[in-house]
């Protein structure tokens, strides 16, 4: 007994190997945020074994930290509020907005399943009865909790609690480093580095579900150079591990330069402003007071649009009306970030632009909404005119947020190789897969994906676990 427990000892400070601990499951997921949480319900539901493995100390990666919601067409609830929406539309809207480089085989997918994912998740407990709009959709599908609250805190809630609920084996602060091999080619496991040390984990299916690289300005960069040194909204262990041991098996990694900026991220690594803060009617002001783009446009022409203003920033603005639309708009305001005031004149000196041109713009910009036509700009939805006091700004600006390229899959989560060939006993879903958003991400489609292809990840890994030899 003494022994092993040096040996741990041992093992834990200089992370050698412990093969005391090595352990054996049908399936081994790689990441606990929305994607592998989604993959370990499913295959266990199915009746599968599965271990999945979390590097940080806690499940959630960048899930917990959505905010916007999740898109889906068609579901019972968009019906209630008399929304007409087809998973064609849902389809289209992607396309369009990922500049159709996106895999039409993965959007098809998506676009037809986003309402089962709505549906497995209520019946999981998640609250998902607020649908709202986001940029670059044309119906309003945004699924998010009651009142507009936080969507990624509520998913990984309900997914972690089920995953609780049915004792699946969670291993936090261990980290996967290598995907192993067995003499077929085929995945079979993983070496992982846990708190007692190094171990494998030995499977007969592998999911990798850990998630992007938007916190590896490293890598960041080397794919798009001008994003050096750019902030990020992303938690920090999004650092593209998976992607990277994927590609040393043999996959095939697609779209890596199609790195998404989210254009209302509050200076100097501060907080991601939602976008669905404009979808309920805020408008983007410069430093002059004026207004300078459609805010509803797509992220990418959104931030560059902002970019090119002075001091390669904007303001957030809104009125009380629009703050009580959105419950996730609560914390913003008792933040130092937002500054508050009672009248145009109040809130123009604190913001430090001309109070002229702000009440010039409120009253064009409300001319706009009387006539539900805003020709400056093609803002196609105006849903306020944002009169009523008091008024809040944010001063924001972009940061690396998306990293739509990653592993190559197929709609059935299968990993290709660099021939194009399906590596057996190989899945992958979620932010470390390409193809999904092509050149750029709607808001609210990554949580649909996640959700989506972690749980055909889930049901695919098990039918392969099933039938490997
Ligand atoms: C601030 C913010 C707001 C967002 N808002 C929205 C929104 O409103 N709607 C929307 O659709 N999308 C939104 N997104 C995007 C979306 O949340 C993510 O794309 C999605 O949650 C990614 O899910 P995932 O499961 O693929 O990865 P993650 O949730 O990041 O999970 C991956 C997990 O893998 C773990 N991991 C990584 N490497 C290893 C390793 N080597 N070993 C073990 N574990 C590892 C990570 O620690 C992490 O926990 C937002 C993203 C951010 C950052």
């Amino acid at each position: 007994m003494k022994k092993a427990v040096i040996a741990l000892a041992l093992a834990a400070a200089f992370g050698v190997a412990n093969a005391a601990q090595d352990a054996s499951t049908d399936i081994v997921i790689v990441g606990a945020g929305g994607a592998g949480l989604s993959a370990a319900v499913e295959a266990h539901d199915l009746g599968a074994k599965v271990i999945v493995v979390e590097k940080m100390a806690f499940p959630g990666g960048n899930t917990t930290r959505a905010a916007g919601g999740l898109n889906a067409a068609s579901t019972p609830l968009q019906q209630a509020k008399g929304t007409y929406d087809s998973p064609e539309i849902m389809f289209y809207d992607t396309m369009k907005g990922g500049h159709w480089k996106n895999n039409p085989e993965l959007v098809r997918y998506l676009s037809e399943h986003a309402k089962d994912s709505v549906d497995w998740l209520l019946a999981l407990g998640a609250d998902l009865h607020d649908v709202g709009l986001m940029a670059g959709a044309s119906k309003p599908r945004t699924h998010r909790p009651t009142g507009g609250g936080l969507v990624g805190a509520e998913v990984v809630r309900a997914l972690n609690a089920a995953a609780e609920q049915r004792k699946i084996d969670l291993r936090v602060n261990t980290r996967a480093e290598e995907i192993l091999k067995n003499g077929k080619g085929a995945a079979a496991g993983i070496r992982v580095k846990g708190p007692q040390g190094e171990y494998t984990i030995h499977s007969k299916a592998v999911v990798i579900a850990a998630g992007g690289f938007g916190a590896n300005n490293d890598m960041v960069a080397g794919y798009v150079p001008r994003l050096k040194g750019f902030s990020t909204t992303n938690h920090p262990g999004a650092t593209g591990d998976g992607l990277l041991m994927a590609q040393k098996f043999g996959a095939n990694l697609i779209d890596m330069k199609e790195i998404q900026t989210h254009p209302t991220v509050v200076p100097n690594g501060g907080e991601m402003i939602t976008e669905a803060v404009r979808g309920n009617g805020a408008i983007l002001v410069n430093a002059e007071g004026k207004r300078f783009y459609n805010e509803l446009e797509t992220r990418d022409n959104v931030s560059a649009a902002i970019l090119k203003q002075t001091g390669k920033a904007a303001f957030l603005f809104f009125d009380s009306d629009m703050q009580k639309s959105l419950k996730a708009t609560n914390n913003y305001i008792k933040q130092p970030y937002t500054v508050t005031g009672n009248s145009l004149d109040e809130i123009a000196a604190k913001m430090k632009v001309p109070a002229d041109a702000l009440k010039a713009t409120m009253q064009e910009y409300g001319a706009a909404v009387s006539a539900k036509a805003d020709k400056k700009f093609g803002r196609a939805s105006l849903p306020r005119a944002l009169n009523k006091a008091p008024f809040y700004a944010i001063k924001v600006t972009p940061a690396v947020h998306h990293t739509m390229g990653g592993i190559q899959i197929n709609a059935k989560t299968q990993v290709f190789d660099k021939q194009g060939k399906v590596i057996p006993g190989l899945f992958a879903a979620g932010e470390v897969t390409g193809g999904v958003h092509g050149g750029n991400r709607l808001g609210g489609n990554a949580q649909a994906d996640i959700v989506t292809f972690g749980h055909a990840a889930g049901e695919q890994a098990f039918i392969y676990s099933r039938l490997a030899k």
